[in-house]
Parts: C-alpha cells; structure tokens; sequence
C-alpha cells in the first residue's frame, strides 16, 4: 500500500497501561495511572498504527468541534490517549530544540500551548509536570548537558533513552485535556475544509487561510541503505510529529484514503478507494433513506 510507513521507519513510542484524570484548579490533564497495573507501559510502532491514529484523532476533532462540553471532551482525549498515549507537546512545541540548556524557550506560533510565545524554560518544564514534587522530577544544567533527577524508580529506568524521551515518557509527564482537543480540532477543520473542496461540497473562498496557516514542524530523519536502494527514515520526537508528518502525506496524496462518511459524517478510512460510507450499515441507512425519497 502507498501509505506504508512501516517498511521505510519503524518507530517505538511509548504508551502507559492506562490514564487518569486529574485537577489543577479548574484545569483537567490526562496522567499515566501506574497503580495496580502488571503492563505499566509498552512500546508500539507508530507508523503501523497511523491509519487509525489519524482516524481517531479526526473525529475526535469533529466530536468536539460540535458538542464542546466537558464529558465529551474529556471521552475522546481518554480514549485516544489510552490507545495511542500522549501526544508530546513538551518537545514538539519549541522552536530551539535545546530548550532545556537555555534560560527560555521559544514556542511555535500555533501551539495549544500558551498564547505566550517566550517562557522561562522552569516555568514551561513545570507546565507538563505540574502534579509532581522536585524530588520525583527535576533537572539540572551542567556543563551544557541537561540531567533529569529523579527518585523514583520508573523515572531512573529511562536513564539510557533520549532526552526528550526522559521527558516525555516519564511517568510524571501529563497533557491538558484541553490542548489535545484543540489539536484535535485544528486537524479536522484543516482537513474538512480541504475534502469539502476537493469534492466539491462548498463554495469557499477562505480556505487557503486555514490550510495554509498552520505551521507543521520538520521532522528530521536519516538515511538508511540496508540494501542497494537509500530509504529515508524518519526520526519524529513524539507522537504528534509523527502524527503531523503522516496528515501532510496523505492529505497531499492523489490517493488519500481519509474521507467524510456520506451519512454519518464520520471519518473512516477507505481501503476501496470509492468507499462512501463509513460502515454496511451507514450504507444501508441511506440506501434506506434513498429509496424512501423516491417512494413518496
Ligand atoms: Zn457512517
């Protein structure tokens, strides 16, 4: 299949057996739940999985752009969360990589995040750990490397990964609700404004406004010669790079495979290509309503 990642760039990322709620003040975040749990976290290739992670984000995104209530809101980022994990905001957003060597940090324009484009690097480190003591997570700068302390014991199991992993696959780390909604939101309008052109449905002219706006990140990536033929790698630093990168494929591909369900308005992703409906029983339905129309 065109879409096959797979092949070109496995890619781990790390998803907790299970999330929790929780307040600051009115402000609900999505945490890793690691009580009572044997599987506490495990890996998966992202890129296998992006056919339904992009589905599920989408219509997460329609759900919420038209219910904008608190249950639904939180629904869909749990269960998106639960299957997937976080996004990883904390390392996506900044504009300099090295954020945590410098005494600020330099947000990208369109972030979810803060309309606050500079922020003290302690206070952004503090925003994604906000439930969690010095001693459970901190860090230090010392000759221009950074080191994450730390007493507890899943924290000190990720001493070997990345950086940006230490940080982003702590137990500690958590994401507004709010944020991945907004996300969320922000992908499917992108992405309803350019189907409905493509098919059609609409006269309007202020489409490039959206679309054109939002700024996807690069995403770096290497080459790999496992045989004659150069294959590129990516190398995203979170789940929403990789997330970003896949949408831009798709939605640009000659084949995109995403569509609008014709009755329910779903997203689903077609693997026939003249796919209409999201489901036999969408299909059905309309047949149903069709020949009723007819019939009167
Ligand atoms: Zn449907």
């Amino acid at each position: 299949m065109e879409f096959n990642f797979k092949s070109n760039s496995p890619y781990s990322y790390m998803r907790y057996g299970n999330y929790e709620a929780k307040y600051k003040g009115k402000e609900q975040y999505l945490v890793p739940n690691i009580e009572g749990l044997l599987n506490i976290r495990d890996l998966y290739d992202m890129f296998s999985k992006m056919d339904s992670i992009l589905v599920d984000l989408l219509n997460m995104g329609r759900m919420c752009s038209e219910a904008n209530d608190e249950r639904t809101k939180f629904a869909s980022a749990y269960f998106f969360v639960k299957q997937y994990g976080l996004l990883g905001f904390m390392v996506d957003i900044p504009i300099n990589t090295d954020f945590m060597l410098m005494n600020e940090v330099t947000l990208k324009e369109d972030n979810f995040i803060s309309n606050n484009c500079i922020m003290k690097t302690k206070d952004y480190f503090k925003l994604f750990f906000p439930f969690a003591t010095t001693d459970e997570m901190s860090y230090t700068v010392t000759d221009g490397k950074v080191v994450i302390k730390s007493t507890f014991y899943l924290q000190e199991m990720l001493q070997q990964a990345s950086l940006n992993n230490q940080l982003i696959y702590s137990n500690f780390y958590c994401e507004k609700v709010d944020w991945i909604v907004e996300y969320a939101k922000k992908m499917y309008s992108i992405f309803k404004k350019i189907y409905e052109k493509q098919n059609n449905d609409v006269q309007e002219f202020n489409i490039e406004n959206t679309v054109n706006k939002y700024y996807f990140s690069g995403v770096p990536y290497t080459i790999n010669m496992y045989s004659q033929t150069p294959e590129i790698s990516w190398q995203p630093n979170s789940l929403k790079q990789a997330i970003d990168l896949s949408f831009g494929f798709m939605i640009c591909s000659e084949k995109n495979p995403l569509k609008i369900c014709k009755h329910c308005g779903k997203v689903f992703y077609a693997k026939n290509p003249k796919a209409e409906y999201c489901s036999p029983q969408c299909r059905n339905q309309a047949n149903v309503y069709k020949s009723r129309e007819k019939n009167k």
